[in-house]
């Protein structure tokens, strides 16, 4: 079959490469000129790591892992230690050996790992797309035109496959009541780690390899602002941490500033009774985000798009069959996921100075 993926994060890649390898062919487009790599390392989970054992790829993800977990550090106004995180307390792994590993080395993995069959194109979106019951029509933001036999919203939390489809994203998104920032710091800011609370508010700094980040978390009611944005979400940011001059919270704000590429969005997830449509159907945070408070979006990804490969190749002449069969297969895990995302918010943020202080003193009880 014909199929066009649009978006290539996590999901979209994966869904090149396991609708490619079982004899698709297969045209992912990613609206962004290049791949989007930025953002904090994610983690790969149960039964994720061993479709990427299948994919080929398995070995090259653990020699790139990442231990970011153990090196949970909350600081004082000062950056004096005042309680960690033990390990295993925040996000509960789904088998021994889940592997946390950064977005751009596993993008770069997939995306090399994507067969003859798959291509990728850049700088490309869907305008409009019409199912005609034996094809979908697509027009895209390029002008050109084309026709596919199935369409993958991989596009991400704020999908446009799933508005033009499924309607708007109101009906589906759950706010969580936070908002989430990651810059990338300066090579030479490398060094003293940590996390800053006051009450409803975190900022850190954390860093793997030679990567530092500056790491933002505030709760928030629902922002109206364009998503899209950059210079939107900076001012909101800006003026959320305003008049805060603590340890290193400064320089995590001019970073803010000139970053280009700065990662900023609500924490969400994403509600529908049903991720198909006619031809069309959607995978990864387009159809179930779980929030980065689950760490389970990257796995959830992998999972759903090898199950639709599946599902594809049981019925080959049947999509809403197959269609239904993913589903089927891949709510429970999807379910797990959203589930797990509800107690990281009170760990990393405390709403209230009460709530602040007893999360320290728990933390430091466990670890003394
Ligand atoms: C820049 C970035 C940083 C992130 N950082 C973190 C993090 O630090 N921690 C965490 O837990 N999760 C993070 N995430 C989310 C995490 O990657 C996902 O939850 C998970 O990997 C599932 O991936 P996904 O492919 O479904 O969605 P995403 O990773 O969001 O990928 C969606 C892709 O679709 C593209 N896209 C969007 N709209 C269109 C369109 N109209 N046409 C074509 N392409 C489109 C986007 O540019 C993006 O590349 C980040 C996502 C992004 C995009």
């Amino acid at each position: 079959m014909r199929i066009l993926v649009s978006g290539a994060g996590m999901a979209g890649l994966s869904a090149g490469i396991s609708l490619g390898a079982t004899g698709h062919d297969v045209t992912v487009i990613e609206r962004a000129h290049h791949l989007r790599t930025n953002g904090s390392p994610i983690d790969i989970r149960g039964r994720s790591l061993e479709i990427t054992s299948a994919m080929g790829i398995l070995d090259q993800i653990k020699q790139h892992r990442v231990s970011m977990t153990e090196q949970t550090r909350f600081i004082d106004d000062t950056g004096t230690v005042i309680a960690k995180l033990p390990l295993g307390v925040g996000v509960a792994n789904d088998s021994m050996d889940d592997i946390e590993i950064p977005r751009e080395d596993l993008a770069l993995i997939l995306r090399n790992a994507m067969p003859p069959s798959t291509t990728l194109i850049f700088d490309e979106s869907i305008k409009e797309l019409v199912d005609q019951g034996d094809g979908v029509d697509v027009t895209f933001t390029s002008g050109r035109q084309d026709r596919f036999d199935i369409v993958v919203g991989a596009d991400g939390l704020h999908s446009l496959t799933r508005r033009l489809v499924f309607g708007p994203e109101s009906s589906y998104l759950q706010h969580l009541g936070l908002y989430v920032a990651l810059t990338t710091l300066p090579p030479e800011s490398v060094g003293e780690q940590g996390i800053l609370n006051w009450p409803g508010h975190m900022i850190g700094i954390v860093s793997y390899r030679t990567t530092t980040l500056g790491i933002m978390n505030f709760r928030s009611p629902w922002l109206d602002y364009d998503y899209r944005d950059l210079d939107a979400q900076k001012q909101i940011l800006l003026k959320e941490y305003a008049g805060h001059s603590e340890w290193r919270v400064p320089e995590i704000l001019d970073s803010v500033r000139k970053d280009g590429e700065l990662y900023f969005d609500s924490i969400s997830q994403i509600h529908m009774p049903s991720w198909h449509h006619g031809r069309i159907v959607l995978v990864g945070d387009a159809a179930h985000c779980a929030s980065p408070l689950s760490g389970r979006g990257t796995a959830a990804a992998i999972l759903g798009t090898s199950a639709l490969a599946d599902a594809l190749l049981k019925h080959p002449d049947d999509i809403a069959a197959a269609f239904q069969d993913y589903e089927a297969d891949h709510r429970p895990y999807v379910s797990h996921a959203q589930t797990s995302a509800t107690p990281g918010g009170d760990l990393l943020v405390p709403l209230t100075q009460a709530d602040l202080d007893a999360r320290n003193t728990q933390l430091r009880e466990v670890t003394a």
